[in-house]
């Protein structure tokens, strides 16, 4: 990832990011070059990468729910709540509690 090919003679070269340095998006960053000792610029891009994951819920509907939680009790009154657990889709219920 830190390394970069000088455009001179195309060495490897290592960015030393001591002191956060070569990390802003879109600077010109100067460097020296160890072989040549040419000095040249780079600018750093960050690439963000994705990691898709199935959703059969959201095309079919039927989550995939965790247990019923109960967040706390007021007044007779169990509130609970469950998430999917593939889309975080979120759910929160009111249950009166059963005496005893
Ligand atoms: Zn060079
Ligand atoms: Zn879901």
């Amino acid at each position: 990832m830190n390394d970069l090919e000088c455009p001179y003679c195309d060495a490897e070269l290592k960015v030393n990011h001591d002191d956060g340095f070569g990390y802003a998006e879109d600077e010109s960053h100067e460097m020296e070059c160890d072989k040549c000792e040419k000095s040249f610029t780079f600018q750093t891009h960050i690439n963000f990468s994705y990691h898709p994951s199935k959703a059969d819920c959201l095309n079919t509907g039927h989550h995939i729910f965790s247990e019923w939680k109960q967040l706390w009790e007021h007044e007779g009154i169990s509130t609970q709540d469950r998430e999917c657990e593939t889309c975080g889709k979120y759910e929160r219920r009111n249950l009166p509690l059963s005496t005893k």
